[in-house]
């Protein structure tokens, strides 16, 4: 870990202007920015440190939706009585993620920005060749050991996956990201690897996080996450599934149906080929398992992740069929 200089912003002007300048980056609760920091991967000059602007940790829920601030701790949103009721995919996303710890400490902001867990990514000092750390350096997970390499979005020059949760519940329920002077939809805010797999967020420099905006719907209302993972205590998602459903008057007819994908893909992955055959359908599970089969069309595997083109339709299933039961 090199030396840097630190600055505690301010204001979110000063915050934006310190993190424009060359090697500078953004301090928020620093559970991913310190390892990456430890590693090698992160090399700031400068950290920003904005985890005591005033004005960005507060949830707002109406009837129209959420706005929850860029510095929420992820256990402040996650216990939150309004996100729980009115967008429990939501909630569930961030208790199933990290530790408690982890989630006492890190924020909104920090979570949509959290980079790849690619163990070659991670270790600069035995893995040279990483298109997303050192653009035209190669990649060592193509051929390498890819358990957990996506199966979905990948490209020749990168085929890590996206590890996050709570942005793909995010993506199911068209949520927006506010970079203080505009506003992007999360799901244009990941960027798919192709030839430039080192940019994974449109995020420019001097921009910054200030909020997230979830818009409200009978879907989000009534919605899981459903996350399979190697063990409970604390770990990234082998498939999972953000699903949110509404049905016709007659409670058996699928009205507004969401599906996104996570642990699987190289950013959180809407499934719109499910929701499209299922909608309009009376939910019964031989129809839900045939269009959950839609959700890996096209997946290409890379040897040892080939399990999750079988597993992640199973998990998308058996989100919505779970749903259909509390109907
Ligand atoms: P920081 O570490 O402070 O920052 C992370 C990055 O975001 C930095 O690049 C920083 O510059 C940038 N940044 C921070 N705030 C902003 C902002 N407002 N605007 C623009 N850029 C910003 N996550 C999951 O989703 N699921 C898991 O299962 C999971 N398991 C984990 C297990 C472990 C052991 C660890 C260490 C992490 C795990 N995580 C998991 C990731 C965790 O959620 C992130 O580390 C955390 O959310 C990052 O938030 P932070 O505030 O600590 O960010
Ligand atoms: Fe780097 Fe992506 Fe290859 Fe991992 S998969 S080594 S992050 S280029």
């Amino acid at each position: 870990m090199r030396d840097f200089s630190y600055v505690r912003a301010n204001s979110v002007d000063a915050a934006r202007r310190a993190a424009a300048l060359p090697g500078a980056m953004l301090l928020a609760g620093g559970t991913t920015l310190v390892d990456l920091a430890k590693c090698g991967v992160a090399e700031p000059e400068t950290l920003v440190d904005i985890a005591h602007l005033k004005g960005l940790d507060s949830i707002e829920v109406n009837e129209h939706g959420a706005t929850i601030g860029a510095l929420c701790r992820m256990s402040h949103v996650a216990d939150h009585a309004d996100i729980k009721s009115r967008f429990p995919a939501v909630s569930e996303a961030l208790w199933q993620a990290a530790s408690a710890q982890i989630r006492n400490m890190a924020t909104i902001g920090g979570n949509l920005m959290q980079r790849t867990r690619c163990p070659y990514f991670r270790d600069p000092g035995n893995f040279s060749a990483c298109n997303k750390r050192e653009p035209g350096s190669g990649c060592s997970a193509i051929g390498g050991v890819t358990r957990g390499h996506a199966v979905l979005g990948a490209s020749d020059a990168c085929i890590a996956m996206y590890p996050g949760d709570l942005a793909v519940a995010l993506v199911a329920f068209d949520a927006k990201v506010h970079l203080d002077e505009r506003q992007l939809s999360v799901d244009n805010f990941f960027l798919l690897p192709g030839t430039t797999p080192n940019k994974e967020h449109a995020i420019e420099p001097g921009e910054m996080i200030t909020a997230i905006e979830i818009p409200g719907s009978v879907a989000a209302r009534r919605s899981t996450y459903l996350k399979i993972r190697d063990r409970q205590s604390f770990e990234f998602a082998a498939a999972s599934a953000a699903v949110g459903i509404e049905f016709e008057a007659d409670g058996r007819t699928i009205r507004d149906l969401r599906v996104a994908l996570g642990g699987v893909a190289t950013k959180p992955w809407r499934a719109r080929t499910v929701e499209d055959a299922l909608k309009g359908k009376v939910l019964e599970p031989g129809a839900v398992h045939a269009a959950s089969l839609l959700a890996v069309k096209g997946a290409v595997d890379y040897g040892a992740n080939h399990y999750k083109i079988e597993l992640a339709p199973r998990v998308v299933a058996r989100a919505i069929l779970k749903l259909g039961e509390t109907a």
